[in-house]
């Protein structure tokens, strides 16, 4: 079937998503288009803000493709102070950003867990409650994820990393630590908690096929998840991963493809929100902007000290590393302005399908 055809279609089955992944071209143009005429008639031409703040790179996992995994010797361990991340978060108010997005290895332990609940409690306070909160800080157990909603947090983003579970344990060890079928009932708790759930999955890694990629789209649909947060797998030379990126796509093509997925999900999902991952921006210098042409409509500008960025590095040549949240400010207001985008500040800036979804259930 012609590509034309193909997007004419009101719903996309496995065959039709295999066929537009692998488009390439003045057809991938076609579909970029598509999904940003999709996207400027249903959210409009707005981007969200989530000021991003690394917490932590301690992590009690051993994920084959991270830097900051458990047990990379090399990385030197640091834990930000509730000081720190509240002056991040004060920022974050200062600039009208509206939101802030927590982000850490994993941790369970009841001191960490503890110290979130007041962390989320306290950025609650500033302004009134005027700052939404993301959490992506792994799996935990469902009164956790309870005890931290009812502190104030009301967005999590937890990666499937790959919907397919053979992939899934080429990615990570196959130890009881790293299961598959507890990521996904995380992703279930997640959702029975009130929490808008975001998922999202690395894009060219070693032995992904289209066939995975096409049923990872699959399986948001199937979650019905309010956002998804997608980007190019970078490999980093301190992971196992690494001995195979001599058989990835090139970086071109993992953003080809990345922007593929980005721009297909927009049609199948039109109203959820989408992140435009900073590693779009390593591989690329315009990364983010493709991205938010391709159909995504949220960016997480770094907030963390920049003493500790190097020490976040969960890939090499992260974008961003060294600038200051003022410079990131008046540069994404200027990026965003130069493609036809505008920044929503003092907005918490939900998922449009959520909120959605949510009247209808609670008429
Ligand atoms: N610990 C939390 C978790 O597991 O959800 C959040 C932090 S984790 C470092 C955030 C995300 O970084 C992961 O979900 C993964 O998809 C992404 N990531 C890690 N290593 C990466 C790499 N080498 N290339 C691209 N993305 C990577």
């Amino acid at each position: 079937m012609s590509i034309s055809r193909i997007l004419e279609k009101p719903c996309l089955d496995r065959g039709d998503l295999m066929q537009l992944l692998a488009v390439r071209g003045e057809a991938m143009q076609q579909l970029w288009k598509k999904a940003l005429a999709v996207k400027l008639e249903k959210l409009d031409n707005h981007i969200h803000l989530r000021g991003l703040i690394e917490l932590s790179n301690q992590c009690r996992k051993a994920c084959l493709y991270c830097g900051v995994r458990g047990p990379n010797r090399k990385v030197a361990r640091y834990r930000l102070t509730e000081e720190e991340v509240l002056a991040c978060a004060q920022t974050a108010w200062q600039l009208g950003y509206g939101s802030v997005a927590i982000q850490a290895g994993e941790r369970n332990d009841e001191p960490f867990t503890d110290s979130i609940t007041r962390l989320i409690e306290k950025i609650k306070a500033i302004g009134n409650g005027a700052l939404g909160i993301t959490l992506s800080l792994g799996e935990q157990s469902e009164a956790v994820y309870r005890r931290w909603f009812e502190a104030g947090a009301h967005r999590y983003l937890l990666r499937i990393e790959s919907s397919t579970e053979e992939l899934y344990y080429k990615i990570h060890p196959h130890d009881g630590l790293h299961d598959f079928h507890r990521r996904l009932d995380c992703i279930d708790a997640l959702m029975a908690t009130g929490y808008q759930t975001g998922t999202g999955v690395m894009i060219g890694l070693p032995f992904q096929t289209l066939e995975h990629l096409a049923d990872d789209l699959l399986f948001f649909r199937k979650k019905d998840v309010a956002m998804v947060g997608m980007g190019p797998y970078i490999p980093h030379p301190d992971t196992p991963l690494y001995a195979h990126a001599a058989q990835i796509p090139t970086a071109g093509e993992r953003m080809n493809l990345t922007l593929n997925m980005i721009a297909i999900l927009r049609l199948m999902m039109p109203e959820i929100n989408m992140v435009a991952a900073t590693a779009n921006q390593t591989i690329d210098p315009m990364g983010r902007e493709k991205a938010i042409l391709a159909g995504a409509n949220v960016i997480m500008p770094n907030l963390t000290p920049n003493r500790y960025r190097e020490e976040y590095l969960i890939y090499p040549d992260k974008a961003c590393v060294n600038d200051r949240p003022e410079e990131c400010f008046s540069c994404l207001e200027t990026r965003m302005k130069g493609i036809g985008h505008e920044i929503l500040y003092n907005a918490w800036g939900d998922s449009v399908a959520f909120t959605k979804k949510q009247t209808k259930n609670n008429p």
